[in-house]
């Protein structure tokens, strides 16, 4: 059972909805405790949006990015995660697993910088056990070329010097200035044509619920490999087809289910 606490209701785990539901109240309980951004309540529902026309499962699409994105991490040299509100609000001890098990540091980077939020974000990191968390204090911050939001702002030691940053729920401008700084991106993003998926090298079509345990399961099988496999993994991955399948998989859905649907229309009638 997961509890409302904002209407005072149970959701009983066989709800057909029950996970996406257990995740909403992630999101609001989030923007209670200034984790998460008004505004990233209206994200997560487009995101919901996508993730129901994908069937809310892990597709054959992601699986492919998610090993190529795994290979990319194990290969760069300063690769930096970047962490704003939603993704700590829904996977915080998955992003702190895949921080240790990739030694790769965590960096608070926020569209909406109000007062209060970076501390937030901070503590829910720290409570799931993350030791050093970059992007916290602003005298450690120098700003992006080419960004007027606050996202320009990044850490000295963390996706300034970063060869490879890995974004999710990302806005397209900042892909793009990432991108014109020479930074290789790995995005997870539901929306196979947002912005931020096109100007991604990697671009992971899933939800972060689903794909950073994929992530960290991946690991595990490669982390091992000699870097001349790992750079065959990430040169034989092509981001334009693997895009091009996810929205395939889109249609394929989607007629699928008209059928289904159709059915039932037609028994009603
Ligand atoms: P862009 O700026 O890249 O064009 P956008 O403006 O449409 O994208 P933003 O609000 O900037 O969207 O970013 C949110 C993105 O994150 C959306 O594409 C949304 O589908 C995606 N998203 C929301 N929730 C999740 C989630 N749980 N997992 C993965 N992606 C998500
Ligand atoms: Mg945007």
């Amino acid at each position: 059972m997961t509890e409302n606490k904002n209407q005072n209701s149970v959701v009983p785990e066989n709800h057909p909805r029950f996970q996406s539901l257990k995740y909403r109240h992630k999101i609001i309980e989030g923007m209670k405790n200034l984790v998460v951004a008004e505004a990233g309540l209206i994200a997560h529902g487009r995101g919901e949006c996508f993730d129901y026309i994908l069937g809310e499962k892990t597709n054959k699409a992601a699986k492919k990015a998610i090993k190529a994105a795994v290979a990319m991490l194990l290969l760069a040299n300063h690769p930096v995660i970047s962490v704003n509100g939603n993704t700590a609000a829904l996977v915080p001890k998955e992003l702190v697993n895949l921080s240790e098990v990739l030694n790769i540091p965590l960096e608070i980077n926020l569209f909406y910088r109000k007062k209060g939020r970076v501390e937030a974000i901070k503590k829910v990191l720290e409570n799931a056990g993350a030791i050093n968390i970059l992007g916290i204090d602003e005298d450690d911050m120098v700003t992006l070329d080419g960004l007027e939001s606050n996202r320009r702002l990044v850490d000295k030691l963390g996706i300034y010097q970063g060869d490879c940053i890995l974004v999710m729920l990302e806005d397209g401008d900042r892909t793009e200035a990432l991108k014109k700084l020479n930074k290789k991106v790995i995005t997870v993003d539901l929306n196979p044509i947002s912005r931020t998926a096109i100007w991604g090298d990697i671009t992971i079509v899933d939800n972060i619920i689903r794909a950073l345990p994929e992530m960290l399961a991946i690991i595990e099988e490669l982390k091992d490999l000699k870097k001349e496999k790992l750079r065959k993994i990430v040169q034989d991955f092509k981001n334009k087809k693997n895009i091009q399948d996810a929205l395939n998989l889109i249609k394929d859905y989607i007629d699928t289910q008209k059928k289904d649907a159709f059915k039932i229309l037609e028994i009603k009638n």
